[in-house]
């Protein structure tokens, strides 16, 4: 896994950001959160690591392999510190926040160590290096939600665009490392978010991601205490802005998927019909051990409730194969979810014990490796045929898709997504990223549906 690289153009800057960015699109979010900072410090972002003054790292720790291919990576950058003894090193993300100080002691290029809430620190951090200390502030806050800071859109399409909504979860699902690396849960205030996504959209931007570690739980509050904007609340507004900027979210946690958001997607045009319901298992005994709070019928009667409401809904999950002590039994219980439910793609991974998680403090990561992989590779077998005959079944219909670029295999063909979030590729002609077309589909792959466009439409 290589990590994002990106670049932007700063007026009046003297000195080069290198950042390189893992992990989930909220990491993405909060880069782009640490280049404006830079930015107001005077530095610009380059793609080249060797034109960089300051390099910075921001890492992930969900798995064990991501943390590996961060350690690599600081291997490799060492190189560039040799040739270059006046380059500042920063790490940012979870893995600063899971640990610490140890960071420094386990590599010496490292200058400065910053956890998720500790950004606007950064500039005083980096004074210090320069004045001959290393830098730590992995303080977590219950506050800080940067909402005042506009993101300066790094690698941007121009077309998509993020937007942190929410910082940290207070789920404690006993596998994820999350709450203890980006802290408890608070929202940023609507008002900011609703600017945020105003200016994107008069810069051109025709799609937002509402983004947060469980979107569904939003909630902003008046000084009385009471709930003054939920999530249902939040998607109208954005969805207000105008007809034509289409809005996603995620990630979600099935048990918040209130009714009130599904009525919400369902009453505006704008609002796509996809949903990420991560179930991370379907047996009852196994979901308890996560403490995800709900059961295998309960996830069944939710999905067919979202049916219910929204039938053309586009589901994606997450699942976790060989969580400690799980049995064959339990392990065909996530298979059929895969089958009642439908998804239309999904992330499948092997339990990753996650030092200090609950998991780890609770329960004995039992499962041998390789019956974990082949237990994986049946997930992904039963989702691989799913995802097949979901998109088998879209030859002949129409989709509206908003034109995000050229495919990543032709500049005779662009690519964009449904409302479902499938990729739907088709030729070129003298289309634009970021108009709406209509597709008719002629032929699919297990990930991508391909057409030709029939109509130009104004908006989703
Ligand atoms: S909801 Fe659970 S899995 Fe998701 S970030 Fe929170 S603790 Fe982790």
């Amino acid at each position: 896994m290589r990590g994002v690289v990106a670049e932007n153009v700063v007026e009046n800057a003297t000195r080069n950001l290198y950042i390189e960015t893992y992990g989930c699109a909220m990491n993405l979010a909060d880069s782009e959160v640490v280049a404006s900072i830079m930015a107001d410090k005077g530095f610009k972002t380059t793609q080249d690591i060797k034109e960089a003054d300051v390099v910075f790292v921001n890492t992930c720790s969900i798995r064990d392999n991501a943390e590996a291919h961060v350690w690599g990576r600081l291997k490799e950058i060492k190189h560039y510190k040799r040739t270059n003894p006046g380059l500042i090193v920063g790490v940012l993300g979870c893995m600063a926040e899971r640990l610490k100080t140890q960071f420094l002691e386990k590599e010496q290029i490292i200058d400065i160590v910053v956890g998720p809430d500790a950004y606007r620190d950064i500039p005083q951090l980096i004074t210090q290096v320069e004045e001959g200390h290393k830098a730590v502030n992995v303080l977590l806050s219950r506050e800080e939600t940067y909402a005042e800071i506009t993101p300066v859109r790094l690698s941007s399409n121009g077309v998509n665009a993020y937007i942190s909504i929410m910082r940290g979860c207070d789920n404690m699902c006993t596998f994820c490392v999350v709450p203890f690396t980006r802290g408890r849960e608070r929202s940023r205030p609507s008002v900011s978010i609703v600017h945020e996504a105003i200016e994107l959209y008069k810069q051109g931007y025709k799609e937002v991601t509402l983004l947060g570690q469980n979107v569904d739980s939003y909630k902003e509050e008046d000084e009385a205490g009471n709930i003054s904007c939920n999530f249902a609340q939040l998607l109208e507004k954005v969805a207000q802005i105008a007809p034509d900027l289409r809005i996603r979210f995620c990630s979600s946690h099935p048990k918040d998927i209130t009714d009130e958001v599904l009525f919400t997607i369902k009453k505006y045009d704008n609002i796509c019909n996809y949903i990420h319901y991560p179930i991370q298992s379907g047996n009852s005994r196994v979901l308890n051990l996560m403490n995800r709070t709900y059961d295998k019928e309960w996830l069944k009667k939710r999905v067919d409730r979202i049916r219910e409401i929204i039938p053309n809904c586009g589901l994606s999950t997450d699942a976790i194969a060989g969580f400690c002590t799980e049995t064959e039994e339990e392990h065909k219980d996530t298979l059929e979810m895969f089958e009642y439910a439908q998804f239309n793609f999904a992330f499948m991974y092997q339990y990753s014990e996650r030092p200090g998680t609950l998991a780890a403090r609770r329960y004995a990561d039992d499962i041998p490796a390789e019956v974990k992989k082949r237990r994986l590779q049946e997930i992904i077998e039963v989702q691989h045929n799913i995802s097949k005959k979901l998109n088998e079944a879209e030859i002949g219909n129409v989709h509206t898709v908003l034109i995000e670029g050229l495919s990543k295999k032709s500049d005779q063909e662009l690519r964009g997504r449904n409302d479902q979030n499938t990729v739907v590729i088709f030729p070129k002609e003298d289309l634009k990223k970021g108009e709406y077309v209509k597709v008719l589909i002629e032929r699919y792959t297990q990930t991508s549906l391909w057409g030709r466009v029939i109509e130009r439409v104004n908006k989703p």
